[in-house]
């Protein structure tokens, strides 16, 4: 049986968030799997950028510091801890509100980092991966992720989080090695979440991002917190809540090649159901249909069919970011400020969108997803 437990929740406010996540911790520890005094909890938010919480790119640090109290009184020992993809850790605890709350509680705040190779087990789709130490080595990760659309992977959630105990630039190799395959890299993402060791996931949907995210999106107010031992089950319990489409979740279609997803009778909604939630207007991305182009016509499909970046240059602000950020060596800004994109070296990661700061990359729909949209019509 999994358990997933959704809650309106309309605020960030100590007092009645305290409340909410003192109910998740009652039902789903206290009287299961108890947090032991001593224990190392790892609670890994969302840090993908130094942003402030209002940006709603980062996990908001009142979840934080809730869960963080919640471990507290039960005599565990949090750590807060993430490896950001974009910026420099001390910028991103300091900007995203988390270093208050360490400062507050007399916790420590830590960068992931020391990659050891994770225990994958002989089932997984890649049998090489090494992860944070503290993360494989915690007696618990508390998983504290953000709602998120993402251009890559349609949402993040609490198993694409998970991603972040990659150490530092090993990310970015991922996205190399991966490249355009979508599916594969839901394939990673499932094989990081099975290879951690035990993680419980609180997902902070109150405040969300729709649109272009996970970095450079539209704030959108959900008031919806929802927590899980199941990630995977409860990332496709939200996406149906969102109305995304299976087939268009990556994750989805990796979860059901492994037989991961549980259906009703086998599934138990405590506190409110997934049918007092109704999303049917959230700004979902269009994925290119990239699962759908067999594998001899990669180059072609890259440079005509799927979408690719473009640069806006009246919102950049030359600053090099996207350039040190790909991995393919695919952009370079020359000396009049102009981005040169090599198309077929542009593996699609979308990480160059990601780190903009000044939302200056855009994705032209290639003439695949453009022939899809007429269809719709
Ligand atoms: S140009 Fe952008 S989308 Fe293409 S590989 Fe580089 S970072 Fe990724
Ligand atoms: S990251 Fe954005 S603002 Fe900076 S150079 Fe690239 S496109 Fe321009």
């Amino acid at each position: 049986m999994v358990t997933i437990t959704l809650m309106k929740q309309n605020t960030y406010e100590e007092t009645s968030l305290r409340q909410k996540i003192e109910d998740i911790f009652q039902f789903h520890f206290d009287k299961g799997n108890p947090i032991r005094p001593g224990d190392i909890i790892l609670l890994k938010p969302n840090l993908l950028s130094a942003s402030s919480p209002e940006k709603r790119i980062t996990t908001d640090p009142a979840i934080v510091k809730t869960a963080a109290k919640a471990v507290l009184d039960r005599l565990g020992k949090p750590v807060i801890g993430d490896s950001p993809g974009l910026d420099r850790f001390p910028s991103v605890a300091e900007k995203t509100g988390m270093k208050a709350v360490a400062d507050e509680l007399g916790i420590p705040i830590v960068e992931l980092t020391d990659p050891i190779p994770a225990p994958v087990s002989s089932s997984a789709r890649f049998h090489r991966i090494d992860l944070a130490r503290l993360a494989l080595e915690a007696d618990l990760i508390i998983n504290l992720p953000k709602l998120k659309t993402h251009a890559q992977m349609l949402l993040t959630l609490g198993v694409k989080n998970l991603f972040g105990t990659v150490v530092g630039q090993q990310k970015a190799s991922w996205h190399y090695n991966v490249g355009l395959n979508r599916d594969l890299f839901a394939e990673l993402h499932l094989d990081i979440y099975q290879a951690l060791p035990s993680s419980f996931t609180i997902l902070d949907g109150i405040w969300c991002m729709e649109g272009h995210g996970p970095g450079n999106g539209t704030p959108r107010f959900l008031g919806l917190l929802a927590a899980s031992e199941d990630a995977v089950n409860l990332d496709i319990a939200i996406s149906r809540i969102l109305h995304a489409t299976p087939e268009s979740f990556p994750l989805y279609r990796a979860a059901e090649r492994r037989n991961l997803i549980v259906s009703s009778p086998c599934i138990f909604f405590t506190h409110d159901t997934p049918e007092s939630f109704a999303f049917n207007d959230f700004d979902i991305p269009h994925l290119d249909s990239l699962h759908l182009i067999p594998a001899f016509l990669d180059i072609f499909s890259k440079r005509f069919l799927v979408s690719r970046p473009v640069q806006n240059p009246d919102l950049c602000i030359r600053c090099r970011k996207c350039e040190e950020i790909c991995a393919a060596h695919a952009v370079i800004l020359d000396s009049n400020g102009k981005l040169h994109f090599n198309y077929n070296k542009c593996i699609r990661c979308f990480c160059c969108q990601e780190v903009c700061p000044n939302n200056a990359i855009e994705f032209q729909k290639g003439a695949l997803l453009k022939l899809m949209d007429s269809f719709k019509k």
